[in-house]
């Protein structure tokens, strides 16, 4: 067993975590205090520094993440979350929060098909998905402009059959990766009765 290798120490540090008891200073409930839902990006500068930079800490919202806080598929699993987090667990508003210098304004189809093949998937297998039907350009669905992008995901969800009718306030933001500021995209309470 190699001690350095990231499984091992999580392990590790999961056992000092709940000796010491420290899991006290993070006890409350599966309902948002705050009564949203955020979706936003998988980007690693943005771990922790989303939270502090809106001023919410744990217990206030459902964090939902992708690449590129994009929501793919209406039926999809991020769209499954947010309708979750609102008919079951009591948010009434969502935030969509992308990116500058988001990974998926550069994640052509070229560039994932190399890097598949460097990672041992083997042609016959990218041939046989896009043969069955997997349009690669399409389904990776990378984007120029973040700010189209984020009203693309504030469009989806605004207008899903599941949330229209409930006139659910949907904003949309851009975070700046180095220094938090936020711009607001999508004033979700112009067209809400909120
Ligand atoms: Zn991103």
């Amino acid at each position: 067993m190699n001690k350095t290798e990231n499984l091992y120490q999580i392990l590790e540090s999961n056992e000092k975590f709940v000796a010491q008891e420290l899991y006290q200073d993070y006890q409350t409930d599966k309902f948002p205090d705050k009564r949203m839902v955020i979706l936003t990006c998988m980007d690693t500068r943005l771990v922790d520094l989303l939270e502090r930079a809106m001023g919410i800490t744990q217990g206030h919202a459902k964090i939902i993440k992708s690449a590129g806080a994009q929501v793919h598929h209406p039926f999809g699993s991020v769209m499954h979350s947010i309708l979750i987090a609102i008919h079951m667990l009591e948010a009434d508003e969502v935030l969509v929060v992308g990116h500058h210098d988001c990974g998926m304004q550069s994640v052509g189809k070229e560039i994932f098909v190399e890097k598949m093949l460097q990672r041992g998937i083997s042609e016959k297998t990218i041939h046989m998905m896009e043969h069955a039907g997997i349009d690669l350009h399409v389904w990776l669905k990378n984007f120029d402009n973040v700010y189209d992008s984020v009203r693309d995901s504030v469009s989806v969800i605004v207008n899903h059959p599941f949330l229209a009718e409930a006139k659910i306030p949907v904003h949309g933001l851009v975070i700046d990766p180095s220094t938090g500021k936020l711009e607001l995209v999508v004033n979700g309470y112009e067209y809400s009765d909120r």
